[in-house]
């Protein structure tokens, strides 16, 4: 293609506080509370009320702006952004416009290309709307308000147009997401629609630094409508400029029953918003000690924790990935991997996502509801790199660790689980077997190779699974040998 795509993306996360962004109301879970039951009059918007800026949601959009290294404004304002549409009960939304709490800031990401850096254009503070739900009964058609969700705090971070595929949309945005989880400012609950998106798409012919006129993309509430947006907005554009068109700049909404965009009717299309300073909120004040004391806090991030897993550890990046999905599991890891364990780090991060996630998926917890302890892990670890147990016994150790909380020391103990590597006693039941089966063994001796893996098999058995197996096979292989010479 003759084009390079560029992208800038608008992210809205709900922050995650117990009470709304200007008022008392609680913020409840979508699937769990009944329509209407979480408001007050001041996010039903009646007259005379006034709204009071919500501290904690203050607190974590810091923490995300300084966490996406912005520059933080000592004082920021509120402003009304107008217009009428049902879920919306105030007729304004209270939005930050001209003076945004943060500006300029970055996040890193790491696609196929390798390390990129994304700029951040701006990061603000508004509430959210009501949601509808649109009803068609044969003939009758209505909609239902639910005003739960109106004034939930939102904070919107804004990219610059550095994005310059689907791939590094999608990366970006799930960046973006860890980043919001790993502070704490969001849940991150893309079906409970915590994080919703708008993207901007323009192409631009090749080698051109010239941005190209774009089209925006609303209403897009999963990663996989954003990506179909972006894919279906890029084959309609270089159709355009093919067939020697112009690409109209417009305001798009995602359906995504048909997954294909529709025109915008009214609010979004009419982009007169009539934006005026809010007056009910005095200017939003951030001082030098606050940004501080919550840089200070912040945790490891997961970009830079993506990168040390990588090095430190020397593990691929899909593993790396994997194990710092979440503050948990990674914490979980770097105290497996620890040097006093005497574990390869790669083997720990094996277990980790092989056989512990596997049971996690199976019971259905989260990491914490793992009723073992990194160093427990790391025991079981090292008796089967030592040898003392051969890795399927070592399977069956976990599940039964996992099971009764006892150690990997004490039940191989207990149950004799110990490997054996006597050479002495291997030797004899390979002989035993061979002696057993002497059909078989006729088979092999006449060409059947095959039959090593059976005649394997057969002494693994005998050994109750406890054999080495290097040794078993080692020795096979010597009397086998023997046998044809
Ligand atoms: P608005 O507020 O009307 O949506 P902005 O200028 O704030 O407009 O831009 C919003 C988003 O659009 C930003 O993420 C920005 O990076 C992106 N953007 C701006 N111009 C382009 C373009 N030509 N192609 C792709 N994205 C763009
Ligand atoms: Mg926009
Ligand atoms: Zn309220």
């Amino acid at each position: 293609m003759p084009y390079q795509v560029v992208i800038g993306l608008e992210v809205h996360a709900e922050l995650q506080t117990r009470s709304k962004m200007f008022c008392a109301c609680a913020v409840v879970d979508p699937t769990q509370a009944a329509p209407n039951t979480a408001v007050c009059p001041i996010c039903l918007g009646m007259p005379g009320v006034l709204p009071v800026v919500n501290q904690a949601a203050v607190e974590l959009a810091l923490r995300v702006a300084l966490a996406l290294d912005c520059q933080v404004a000592a004082s920021s304002l509120f402003a009304r952004k107008n217009y009428f549409y049902p879920d919306l009960p105030k007729g304004y939304q209270i939005s930050q416009y001209e003076q945004p709490l943060a500006v300029n800031g970055r996040l890193p990401i790491l696609t196929s290309q390798g390390e990129r850096i994304v700029r951040i254009r701006r990061v603000h503070l508004e509430e959210d709307t009501g949601k509808l739900t649109h009803i068609q009964r044969g003939a009758e058609s209505y909609s239902l308000v639910d005003l739960n969700r109106a004034g939930i705090p939102l904070l919107e971070e804004v990219s610059e147009p550095d994005l310059r595929s689907v791939e590094d949309a999608r990366t970006y945005a799930e960046g973006l997401r860890a980043l919001l989880r790993r502070v704490g400012a969001s849940s991150g609950d893309m079906e409970k629609g915590a994080i919703r998106f708008e993207a901007n798409v323009s192409l631009r012919p090749a080698g051109s630094d010239e941005l190209g006129t774009r089209v925006e993309i609303k209403n897009l509430n999963s990663f996989r409508a954003m990506e179909s947006a972006i894919r279906d907005q890029v084959a309609r554009q270089s159709a355009t400029l093919d067939a020697g068109g112009q690409v109209q700049q417009e305001t798009l909404g995602w359906d995504d029953l048909n997954n294909t965009t529709f025109s915008q009717r009214s609010k979004e299309e009419a982009h007169d918003y009539r934006y005026f300073p809010e007056p009910d909120l005095p200017p939003l004040a951030v001082d030098d000690v606050w940004q501080a004391r919550v840089r200070a806090a912040l945790p490891e991030l997961p970009h830079a924790q993506l990168q040390r897993f990588m090095t430190q550890y020397d593990l691929p990046e899909t593993d790396a990935r994997l194990l710092t999905e979440d503050a948990a599991t990674a914490a979980y890891f770097d105290h497996l991997a620890a040097p006093q364990h005497g574990i390869a780090p790669r083997a720990a991060a094996n277990w980790l996502l092989g056989e512990v996630f596997a049971w996690l998926n199976q019971t259905g917890g989260g990491m914490g509801s793992l009723p073992l302890t990194p160093a427990g892990l790391a025991e079981l670890v090292r008796l089967q790199e030592d040898g003392t147990v051969n890795l399927p016994t070592a399977k069956r150790v976990l599940a039964s660790m996992l099971e009764s909380g006892r150690g990997a020391g004490e039940i191989i103990a207990q149950e004799g689980l110990s490997q054996v590597s006597d050479g002495e006693l291997i030797a004899g039941l390979v002989h035993q077997v061979l002696d057993e089966h002497s059909h078989e063994l006729a088979a092999y001796l006449s060409g059947k190779d095959t039959l090593v893996n059976w005649f394997f098999g057969q002494v693994m058995r005998l050994a109750g699974g406890k054999a080495n197996p290097a040794v078993v096979r080692q020795e096979l292989e010597r009397q086998l040998h023997s046998k044809k010479a």
